[in-house]
């Protein structure tokens, strides 16, 4: 089945170049111009979204709003920013607010396209390979399966990018990473402003993971190095 993308973007005719393109390249493509629009389409699609194009400056709400509410309320669709150049600080706050990915403006749809499936090939059910088992970190099992924590009876789903840390932290179980890597081996060589990224996603999974994320005991900082978990 197409994946389905939606592109919230108040330029009509770059998103209706985009839609074009992505359907040439076998992507259903919904396009909304509007902020609220967006937030309510992202909030009510039950999993029905597969990506979401996420345009920055918009009229009404902007797009990091957008990205902070949805966030809020639980949804782990994958996003990608659509940015404007030399917006590094744009980058960095949209990352730290759980956006995957990002693109400037002018972009290929070959750049597009190819940030888009390396985003839908980490998300959630979307690895190659056998099903993991649920593997026991502190007093939270993380299920790779469901892509989902689960700690005191609650379920807390996992975007694509933090299940992504997640699995370079299990390979092997217990590896200490360093910040650079994850940089590296989750958006790609030199595509990011600074490691704060990789620390800001890292915070995410520990509310997620830890009872006392600000003391954290199972994805833990080595310091001068990088992250592990701490299993069992
Ligand atoms: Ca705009």
């Amino acid at each position: 089945m197409a994946d389905t993308v939606l592109i919230v973007e108040d330029e009509v005719a770059l998103a209706q170049g985009i839609a074009f393109n992505l359907e040439q390249e076998g992507f259903r493509v919904e396009h909304l111009v509007s902020g609220e629009a967006g937030e309510a389409r992202i909030l009510d699609a039950a999993g029905a979204l597969d990506l979401v194009l996420l345009d920055l400056m918009l009229p009404g709400i902007d797009g990091f709003t957008v990205l902070q509410r949805v966030r809020a309320a639980g949804c782990v669709t994958p996003i990608i920013l659509l940015t404007a150049r030399g917006e590094d600080v744009d980058v960095i706050r949209g990352l730290e607010l759980g956006a995957d990915d990002y693109v400037t403006k002018p972009f290929s749809v070959g750049q597009l396209v190819a940030r888009m499936r390396a985003v839908l090939r980490r998300r959630p059910g979307g690895a190659a390979g056998s099903a993991p088992p649920a593997i026991r970190c502190g007093d939270a099992t993380i299920d790779l399966e469901r892509c989902a924590i689960l700690r005191d009876g609650a379920t807390h789903l996992l975007t694509a990018t933090e299940l992504e840390i997640l699995n370079l932290l299990l390979d092997p179980p217990g590896k200490v990473v360093s910040r650079n890597e994850i940089l590296d081996r989750v958006w790609g060589q030199g595509r990011y402003p600074s490691t704060r990224t990789v620390d800001n996603h890292v915070a995410r999974i520990r509310k997620k993971l830890e009872r006392d994320p600000a003391q954290p005991t199972a994805l833990v900082t080595v310091h001068g190095v990088g992250y592990r978990l701490v299993l069992g």
